[in-house]
């Protein structure tokens, strides 16, 4: 008998490529089918066949606060009454425009758009604008959307997928990117020397999250700031994923270090697709209407979106103590998920930062995109398969992190540990 959600998949491969709307959700990498969602609630998701999960993707991170927040869905309620869409300036999108320059260290203006690859896409070209250069590093294993330019030595579905490189990418688009190793700051210096003049920008996920998780070495941020002051280019934080997760002024409030532009997605949409970009007045002024750097969307500023995104920042700005609160979940999983693999005798590396972990099926410490690459991916396929039998939602990737939200309850982190210990010791008997 075929589950509801084989039977889903069935269709959906007839009509959709590869029977998804974004490759990862295909469950390739694991070696099985896709779920079909049906429902969530606070920190679980209930699937076409009424099983229910503890979610560990919380949609790939912007349900910070869970789902179906009371007032995330009243806000969206009340916005819809009103009217879908206008295409026209809306109280809603300056209330946001403030809340976020209120809450991000350094921000004075910013630019509503429809997704993160659409913020990351839209400051390139201000940055390529703004210096009259044409080149950006990015660094291998990253991932900042799928616009052409940043289909190079791409992370994330890219990477799960075995394509870092996209094919229908023109090699001219991709010749202006530059690739750099994240955490070796030695590699960014000797491209900008090397391209001196030329380099509009460097682009960089603060907190790499779509390689798994790997943190910034305490000297590569401060590094990328001076380096960028020296050569004269840009540095773009791409927050698309730890903006609003990390701290509520994201990487920049957490690390200290200031970014020139930053873009953001995931959270500030509350669950409905939304991206956004900004930084120093002197920057964004060079935007249109304002400059000459032409950039646009017809549902850009959306208010319904605008509504599911203002209740969510509004509630995370008026409670710091959520940060503290998902922080310590985060410490005591990654501490017992260690203890976990100890114990089964299988070797794995667990990073976290705040909300964000990843488990690693490798021994070696995971600090940069050539190490995470070395992990076991069969033997993720196998945790994966485990955990999901056992009731936990996890990221069907290697290569992608598990996000925690406020809803996720003492119960839940329970069976996510229970889940691990059964995976683990499969993992060491089937060794
Ligand atoms: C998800 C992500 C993007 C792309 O955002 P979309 O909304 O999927 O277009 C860009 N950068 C980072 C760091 C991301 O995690």
């Amino acid at each position: 008998m075929m589950t509801r959600s084989e039977q889903l998949f069935d269709r959906a491969r007839n009509v959709m490529p590869g029977g998804v709307n974004s490759p990862v959700r295909a469950c390739r990498a694991v070696g099985t089918y896709p779920r079909f969602l049906q429902k969530g609630r606070g920190g679980r998701v209930f699937d076409a066949d009424g099983q229910e999960y503890v979610d560990l993707v919380c949609s790939w991170g912007p349900l910070i606060l869970g789902h179906c927040r009371r007032e995330v869905l009243e806000a969206v309620g009340e916005a819809m009454a009103d009217g879908l869409s206008f295409g026209a300036p809306t109280a809603a999108e300056v209330e946001m425009a403030e809340l976020i320059c209120r809450m991000v260290p350094g921000m004075e203006m910013v630019r509503m758009v429809n997704s993160g690859t659409e913020a990351v896409m839209s400051a390139l070209r201000l940055a390529r604008g703004a210096t009259g250069r044409n080149k950006i590093i990015k660094f291998e294993g990253c991932y900042h959307g799928h616009s052409d330019s940043m289909l190079v030595k791409a992370g994330s579905g890219a990477l799960t997928g075995g394509t870092p490189d996209s094919k229908g990418v023109p090699p001219e688009m991709a010749a202006d990117t530059l690739t750099a190793r994240y955490n070796d700051l030695e590699s960014v210096e000797s491209l900008l020397r090397a391209n001196s003049g030329q380099v509009a920008a460097v682009i960089v996920e603060p907190v790499a999250a779509n390689m798994g998780v790997v943190l910034p070495k305490p000297e590569f941020l401060p590094g990328l700031r001076a380096l960028c002051d020296r050569y004269g280019a840009l540095l773009i934080f791409d927050e698309v994923i730890t903006g609003f997760r990390l701290a509520a002024g994201g990487a920049q409030e957490y690390f200290g270090v200031r970014a020139d532009l930053v873009t953001y997605g995931k959270i500030i949409g509350g669950g409905m697709p939304v991206g956004a970009y900004g930084g120093r007045r002197a920057l964004m002024e060079l935007v249109a209407p304002s400059g000459p750097v032409y950039q646009a969307g017809t549902l850009s500023g959306n208010p319904v979106a605008m509504a599911a995104g203002l209740a969510q920042l509004r509630i995370l700005e008026k409670n710091p103590q959520i940060y503290t609160r998902l922080a310590e979940m985060g410490g005591e999983l990654a501490k017992r998920l260690r203890e976990r693999a100890q114990r089964a005798g299988v070797p794995v590396q667990v990073n976290q930062i705040g909300s964000l972990l990843s488990v690693f099926f490798t021994e070696a410490p995971v600090g940069s995109f050539a190490a995470a690459k070395r992990s076991d991916l069969d033997r993720f396929a196998r945790y994966y398969r485990a955990m999901l039998s056992r009731g936990v939602y996890a990221a069907p990737s290697q290569f992608e992190a598990m996000f925690l939200c406020t809803e996720h309850t003492r119960e839940d982190l329970e069976r996510v540990l229970q889940g691990a210990e059964c995976a683990m010791a499969q993992i060491a008997q089937e060794a």
